[in-house]
């Protein structure tokens, strides 16, 4: 774990999985066919700081809800960087790293399950929510003590601005 707190000063970019990360994985399906999810405002204000501090955010889900757009807008992402449908996400995470001129060690993501082992291998900081599968708290630089849903992503983000000097108060973040 002091290697991660070491390894979070070359850090200049986050990406995140969606479901089982900010939400604790369940959704609520409608008769309309939608699915709902709960976030945490936590982790939305902690987004917002990052991207007010100049961090790339990058939202990489499998996830096809507008919905899940409409939540990352709202908190600062841009839509260029949020990919739905992504069942192979590795492409998906290159992009995000091209587009930003980004070296793939140069960057955080924080995953829950199979379909983010990829990304986990290929990035900087590999990190997970407490409860993600056993295979990949198995290869992660650093577990968080929380849930997916329950604060996770901002624990991350906090550290990592942090340990940089970028954790200030922000006017321009709001929580939400
Ligand atoms: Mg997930």
């Amino acid at each position: 774990m002091s290697n991660f707190k070491v390894n979070l000063h070359k850090i200049k970019a986050f990406a995140f999985d969606v479901d089982g990360v900010f939400t604790d994985g369940l959704v609520i399906a409608t008769e309309t066919g939608d699915l709902l999810r709960s976030h945490n405002a936590k982790d939305g204000y902690a987004v917002r700081v990052a991207i007010t501090q100049k961090y790339p955010v990058a939202i990489i889900t499998g996830g096809s809800s507008e919905s899940i757009v409409k939540r990352f807008v709202q908190i600062g992402v841009s839509t260029s960087d949020i990919y739905l449908r992504s069942h192979y996400k590795m492409p998906d995470f290159t992009d995000f790293c091209t587009r930003h001129n980004l070296q793939p060690e140069e960057v955080l993501f924080m995953g829950d399950d199979i379909p983010d082992i990829g990304i986990l291998k290929a990035c900087g900081i590999a990190t997970c929510p407490a409860d993600a599968v056993t295979e990949v708290k198995e290869i992660c630089d650093y577990i968080s003590i929380y849930p997916g849903g329950r604060g996770c992503a901002r624990d991350v983000i906090e550290q990592t601005l942090k340990i940089q000097g970028n954790w200030a108060d922000s006017p321009e973040a709001y929580s939400g």
